[in-house]
């Protein structure tokens, strides 16, 4: 590991020796099949890891194809009745996970971080998101109808009707374990569904704990957990024949693999995947307040982030100031343990496979001659930790402009025309979500129709609401999280036609 000189960053450390949780705090090891955890059958487990420390917190039941296929056949024998209730009663039942949350949001905010190392205000964040996304999903099911009732052909009455699927299998990733749970889970069980989810096999923790503090309100086999690993229980969810969908977020890779093994069932296939989202920053934009949201939109979550602005594309003329002012924002960032205090703002990356990844970029970038202004290498001691970087006069395709870090990195590339900066813009794999910094609101405007993704944010970045959908385009995946046309996808649409002749 080498250390940055340039980065003004400290870990903070706890300095209490209080762990942030207790093995009491920790839901039942095993599965949840059926509405009951169950311990692994094959013995195998994988050690879950505090990465403010590398030390192992807990370990987990590595599921097997007989163990995902128990939870298929709950979820099987679950679904008539659920898909079956009507919309008000699915909404009060989704009200009460809600509340169920709420009552234990402090405590689900201290597992998280245990688990991912976020800071509090993190996991905070993550679980509030958690809750609305039931609150909003709990309402807007209510108000969802059919498109039309109709006669369309004569003597016929058409009805088109709005039904379940009937199984979702679930794949979660690790950035926001609890939060990327609740934006599939909720819709999923709003549109009448059932599922199994496969939480990462590095942060299950929370995805287990909801599945404790839901037990008493979802009915046997609607909801449940099978822990493990990608190659076998992902796999096995994506070609099982009883799965009608699959829904994934996380990386490319695992997007085309599930992608491959839903082909032969022909089921259904939902993916949010990975994003390198352009900030591009005209002449005439509020630099200062370009700075001051990249600090957050940057950052957050250590740059574990799909939709972080991690890849600036600002106008020559501006280039100099601009670098200046983000260098002077990041400066500022308070680095630590989720532990050391509420006012921690970075923590570590949650794995030490994903910091060396991370490191790598880093340590490439600087043999490639692109300098760091801030930050640029991980910082010292124990844990995962990674000091928040700039990278400054990146060279057009430059590896760590092109590809996705996952971490606290951005880098800043120029440019001269409009057109050369949405075409570099759009110059990449990846199409999940964009901004775009100017006053000219004829500029902003057309540029953000002529970027390429899902999200597209106009002097702003990264700001979420449960009422507007998120997911990308291209390399990004396809599918929607979030608001009504989630509710769509995890839907199906029958017409039933009645000849009304007499
Ligand atoms: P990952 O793809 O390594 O893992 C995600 C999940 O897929 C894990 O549960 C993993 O076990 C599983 N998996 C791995 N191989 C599989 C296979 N062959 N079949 C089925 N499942 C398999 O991703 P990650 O590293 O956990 O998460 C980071 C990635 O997720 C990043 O690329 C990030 O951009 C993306 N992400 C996207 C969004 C979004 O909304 N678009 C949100 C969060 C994260």
């Amino acid at each position: 590991m080498s250390t940055s000189v340039s980065s003004s960053a400290q870990i903070r450390r706890s300095r209490t020796l209080d762990k942030l949780i207790t093995a009491e705090d920790l839901a039942p090891g095993g599965h949840f099949i059926d509405g009951a955890f169950r311990a692994g059958n094959s013995g195998a487990v994988t050690d879950v890891v505090d990465p403010c420390n590398g030390e192992p917190i807990t370990s987990v039941a590595d599921g097997t194809v007989e163990e995902v296929d128990a939870g298929v056949a709950a979820a099987v024998a679950a679904k008539r009745q659920w898909g079956s209730l009507v919309p008000k009663e699915r909404s009060e039942i989704l009200h009460r996970i809600a509340d169920r949350l709420s009552e234990h949001s402090e405590l689900l905010a201290r597992i998280e971080s245990a688990n991912t190392g976020k800071p509090f205000m993190v996991s905070e964040d993550d679980v509030a998101g958690t809750i609305d996304t039931f609150r909003f999903m709990a309402g807007a099911l209510r108000a969802t109808t059919s498109l039309a009732a109709g006669t369309y052909a004569a003597e016929h009455l058409s009805l088109i009707l709005r039904e379940p699927l009937g199984v979702v299998g679930v794949v979660t990733p690790w950035n926001y374990p609890l939060l990327m749970g609740a934006w599939k889970i909720a819709p999923i069980l709003a549109a009448g569904n059932t599922l199994v989810l496969k939480p990462s096999e590095q942060t299950p923790l929370t995805t287990l704990k909801f599945a404790e503090l839901v037990a008493d309100i979802l009915p046997p086999g609607v909801f449940n957990v099978v822990t493990g690993r990608g190659s076998i229980v992902g796999a096995r969810l994506s070609d099982h024949p009883d799965v009608d969908m699959i829904a994934l977020t996380g990386s490319v890779n695992s997007g085309r693999a599930v992608a491959r093994g839903a082909a032969e069932s022909l089921k259904r296939v939902h993916l949010e995947l990975g994003g390198k989202a352009p900030v591009v920053i005209f002449p005439d934009a509020d630099l200062a307040a370009a700075a001051k949201s990249l600090r957050a939109a940057g950052y957050w979550n250590s740059g574990q982030e799909c939709g972080a602005a991690c890849r600036v594309l600002v106008h020559n003329s501006v280039a100099d100031r601009f670098t200046e002012l983000l260098v002077r924002e990041v400066n500022t960032l308070k680095v630590g343990e989720p532990g050391a205090g509420p006012e921690i703002e970075i923590g570590p990356l949650t794995s030490k496979g994903h910091f060396d990844r991370v490191v790598g970029y880093l340590e490439r970038a600087r043999r490639d001659g692109i300098r760091a202004a801030a930050g640029g290498a991980a910082l010292e001691g124990p844990g995962y930790f990674v000091a928040p970087t700039v990278l400054v006069s990146v060279p057009d395709g430059a590896e760590c402009s092109r590809e996705e870090i996952f971490g606290p990195v951005i880098t800043i590339e120029t440019f001269e025309t409009e057109e050369e900066a949405i075409a570099r813009a759009n110059d990449v794999p990846f199409g999940l979500a964009a901004s775009v910094w100017t006053e000219d609101a004829r500029r902003s405007h057309d540029v953000a129709s002529r970027i390429d993704a899902g999200t597209v944010w106009v002097n702003s970045h990264l700001v979420l609401a449960n009422e507007v959908p998120w997911g990308g385009f291209k390399g990004s995946g396809y599918g929607r999280d979030l608001s009504i046309y989630a509710l769509d996808d995890y839907s199906r649409t029958k017409h039933v036609m009645h000849n009304r002749g007499r």
